[in-house]
């Protein structure tokens, strides 16, 4: 297990995630004996004396070997603060990383860790769709640094990552493989450990190809893409870890020496989040095995309704994937859970999706996911309107799709909603 505190055994056995979510990495006798952090809403702190603020400053910069049982002290919170540091500590405890950085939002974890690990010349390989501003990123943003996005589809990731490699012009400057699984809207999965076998194969040593998962849509109770030979899990804590639709934060995880990295970045940058955000997402931690469980049966029930309905087409939900279909192989050895993402296609197209949404009255009609609450959109005039519309068909995103992220109410009174708005279609 990599780096937990002795706190997180019973004797040699080791507390599940679950087990820990209250109370890990946090010290009541230093805040007066309070059963929960506080929320250390400061900017500053202050040194002991000037030789410690000086002993802070060389860890925090690199200028010397830290001592074994030396820590860094607390600086400046856009380096260091206790909610945050308290926080990294719990999220590794999911993905059974080494460490962890936090960020104010699900893009500022990505653009800074892409921007850390990219130079001018190298390529990035991405799986297609990605989320909308992480597609922005990687081809508006980075091609302004000389950094080239070369897309695969999610659905033929294996012959049009292979079709890269087998170029050698190409193959040499690849430095990142970026994956997006199971891919939004649609649930095409993408295997994480087919990817980190190429990526290793065409490391050297004076290059490492790393391979970065956003593991937003399973993660981090259903999916971990360490175990799978990724280097890098990022997530946008907005969704499920945040849960309850009211936080904006992101989170990279990875081995102490990549994490390292990445935290320059986000010193300089000042991408972290902020006290408040990391009390919130304390919170919402301890609850997080609760709703994540909570939603994954309640899509079952709602996939299942679906599956029946004269009215849908097609229902795109990981449980329901058929055992001849080479994506259920990949389910198995990388899904824990279906989780709660389900889209469909209505019979019709945008009119009848459009009546459908209008009628709802328990669902929200919301872009976002992985809160407590219900919520349904059409992806192709709103999350992946910007696609390009060919592009968009290729990747199987109609006008007949709508997408619903399925919150924790009674399934029963989620399964009335959907009834009777698709009575009125
Ligand atoms: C929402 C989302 C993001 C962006 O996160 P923000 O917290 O909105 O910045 C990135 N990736 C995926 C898969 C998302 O769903």
């Amino acid at each position: 297990m990599a780096n937990r505190k002795a706190e997180a055994y019973i004797h040699d056995r080791a507390l599940h995630p679950e087990s820990l979510m209250m109370g890990y990495g946090y010290e009541p006798a230093l805040s007066e004996g309070a059963i929960k952090c506080p929320i250390f809403q400061t900017s500053t702190f202050v040194f002991p004396s000037a030789e410690e603020g000086k002993a802070f400053f060389e860890i925090a910069y690199g200028l010397r070997e830290q001592a074994p049982d030396e820590s860094l002290g607390l600086i400046y919170s856009r380096l260091n603060n206790p909610d945050l540091e308290i926080l990294e500590d719990r999220l590794t405890l999911w993905d059974d990383a080494e460490s962890s950085a936090v960020f104010g939002s699900g893009m500022s974890a990505i653009s800074t860790t892409l921007l850390q690990f990219l130079k001018p010349g190298d390529i990035i390989l991405h799986s297609e769709p990605v989320y909308g501003g992480t597609d922005y990123l990687l081809k508006h943003i980075l091609p302004q640094f000389q950094i080239r996005p070369i897309g695969f589809r999610a659905h033929h990731y294996a012959e049009d990552i292979d079709s890269v490699l087998n170029n050698a012009d190409l193959a040499d400057k690849i430095r990142m493989i970026y994956i997006e699984t199971p891919a939004n809207p649609t649930n095409a999965l993408i295997d994480i450990a087919w990817c980190a076998e190429r990526a290793h194969k065409l490391s050297t040593d004076a290059r490492q190809v790393l391979v970065a998962v956003d593991n937003t849509f399973l993660g981090p109770l259903w999916q971990h893409p360490l175990k799978q030979g990724a280097d890098v899990v990022l997530y946008s804590a907005t969704k499920y870890i945040g849960g309850h639709s009211d936080v904006l934060a992101g989170v990279c995880l990875g081995a102490t020496e990549l994490i390292s990295q990445v935290k320059i970045m986000r010193t300089i940058m000042g991408t972290m989040a902020s006290p408040w955000s990391g009390w919130l997402l304390l919170r919402s931690l301890e609850t997080l095995k609760l709703r994540m469980t909570s939603q994954m049966k309640n899509a079952r029930y709602v996939a299942n309704f679906l599956d029946e309905h004269p009215k849908i087409e097609r229902v795109y939900y990981l449980g329901h994937l058929n055992e001849s279909d080479p994506q259920f192989a990949i389910y198995r050895r990388q899904c824990l859970a279906p989780g709660a993402m389900i889209s469909f296609d209505i019979v019709g197209g945008e009119a009848e999706a459009f009546r459908f949404l209008n009628a709802l009255n328990l669902f929200k009609l919301a872009v976002s996911l992985g809160g407590t609450e219900s919520l349904a959109e059409h992806p192709a005039t709103m999350t992946h309107s910007d696609v390009d519309p060919a592009e968009r068909i290729v990747m199987g995103v109609t006008e007949q799709m709508v997408r619903l992220s399925i919150g924790v109410e009674h399934p029963e009174d989620l399964i009335a909603d959907l009834e009777q708005a698709l009575a009125l279609v």
